[in-house]
């Protein structure tokens, strides 16, 4: 089932078409904002030259800092009386920066979002209950206006207030949620601890996104709860949610490349990378009128998923995000990814559902030291038991990260919980 067949199933030859198109509208869009304009010619470029889709390397990157250098307003490239709408990143990584949007802007956004749903199999007979939090961070409305379009039932929960989010599911026979995993992980507690168990509820999905989480961490929700979980991606920059979603088949989620021209960058030379192969993720916004962000280095680290999606989808597939290029911990020598001491912590079945990793430096040396909360069901104190786990869990990481850190077991509920986007790495080492 498609949202929009024409589109999702578009050739090859004719989405590349569409592409180039739209990125020399996109271009000269760009042009006429003061920052772009001043960018371009600083860096010596003409984009009127741009004629092929492989002459976009030839522009520079724009990062972060970018979009703050141009606040308020550098790089709105339309009259503000047809600016209908901001949002704002949520800042995980420093000041935040601001987004604007046309009618028609949203209008597109709503409709990407609502491919991503429907290619889970959701229909208007869903309740959909959106979990993150509404303003401006994107994630509530994002999702929000495409439900809608969809037609389901939404329910605008926002996140947090946990206890009205569990009555919502049973008053309304809540059937998809759109969640961070983390805060999914916590709910899913709260739930068993209010006596109910959460496979006799109505849910049947969950769209998770926001932050990174590993492949175990899906499986250990799906199972909680007894659902299906979809990944979800998106960044402010390129609107919010709906840049690429998963489809029934769960196998690397779709980027919709008639919005997005997508490249994947080598993070240290900048040079673009065979298919296939991982490294950043750069985005080019090529369908926003009131805002165009011109190779756009996420950060984010994927690959493309080779070959073609049994749904018949002809936009690409990137690989679950391994993390943030700047999230990458050095620790003897060894690069790490919070992502992959992840999948060793919720492959066991002992571990919780919370954890945190804090770094520190004692002479000279980076060291890690791993705080798990328990399950609650293995949790009666027997101190020999608990060693064990800990050096089956030590034994892990070492075998599969080469990485020893120090490892703490906690009680269940003794980590702060999670109610959006989880801060999962604290850095003492910067003191
Ligand atoms: P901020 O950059 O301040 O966190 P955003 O709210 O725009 O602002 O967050 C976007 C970022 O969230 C992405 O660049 C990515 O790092 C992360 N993210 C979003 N969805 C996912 C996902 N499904 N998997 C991993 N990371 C994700
Ligand atoms: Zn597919």
């Amino acid at each position: 089932m498609y949202w929009n067949s024409e589109l999702e199933t578009i050739d090859r030859k004719s989405l590349q078409e569409l592409q180039l198109a739209r990125l020399n509208r996109a271009l000269e869009a760009a042009s006429r904002t003061s920052y772009y304009k001043k960018f371009f010619e600083d860096a010596g470029v003409d984009v009127s030259k741009v004629k092929t889709l492989e002459h976009l390397q030839d522009l520079p990157f724009t990062v972060k800092n970018d979009l703050r250098l141009s606040y308020p307003d550098g790089m709105v490239a339309v009259p503000k009386r047809d600016i209908v709408r901001m949002h704002a990143s949520s800042g995980t990584t420093g000041k935040s920066t601001v987004i604007y949007y046309t009618r028609h802007d949203l209008d597109e956004w709503a409709g990407i979002v609502a491919r991503g749903i429907v290619a889970t199999g959701t229909t208007a007979d869903d309740v959909f209950q959106n979990m993150m939090g509404y303003g401006l961070f994107t994630g509530g409305l994002g999702l929000h206006y495409g439900a809608e379009k969809v037609g389901c039932f939404v329910i605008p929960a926002s996140s947090g207030n946990t206890l009205k989010q569990i009555q919502f599911f049973q008053d309304f026979g809540t059937t998809v949620i759109h969640i961070t995993p983390s805060y999914s992980l916590h709910l899913v507690e709260v739930i068993r601890e209010q006596g109910i168990d959460p496979h006799s509820l109505t849910l049947k999905k969950a769209y998770l996104g926001a932050e990174p989480y590993s492949e175990a961490t899906r499986d250990r929700i799906q199972d909680l709860y007894g659902i299906q979980a979809y990944n979800s991606y998106g960044l402010s920059e390129m609107n919010g949610p709906g840049v690429a979603f998963e489809c029934i088949h769960k196998n690397g989620m779709h980027l919709w490349e008639d919005f997005y021209i997508a490249e994947i960058i080598d993070p240290v030379t900048g040079k673009q990378l065979p298919d296939g192969e991982e490294g950043e993720l750069v985005l080019t916004h090529i369908n926003r009128e009131a805002m165009p962000v011109i190779r756009y280095r996420t950060r984010d680290l994927t690959r493309f998923i080779p070959g073609p999606c049994p749904c018949g989808r002809t936009h690409r597939r990137i690989e679950r995000i391994k993390g943030r290029t700047d999230d990458m911990m050095i620790l003897g020598g060894v690069n790490v990814f919070p992502s992959q001491i992840e999948t060793v912590l919720m492959n066991t079945p002992e571990v919780g559902n919370n954890y945190q990793l804090i770094l520190e430096r004692v002479s000279n040396l980076d060291k890690l030291h791993i705080r798990v909360e328990l399950n609650s069901s293995m949790f009666h104190g027997d101190l020999k038991e608990l060693d064990a786990l800990r050096k089956k869990i030590g034994e892990q990481l070492r075998a599969l990260i080469t990485i020893n850190p120090r490892i703490e077991l906690l009680e269940p509920g003794s980590l702060p919980p999670s109610m959006g986007k989880a801060q999962r790495v604290i850095d003492n080492r910067k003191i």
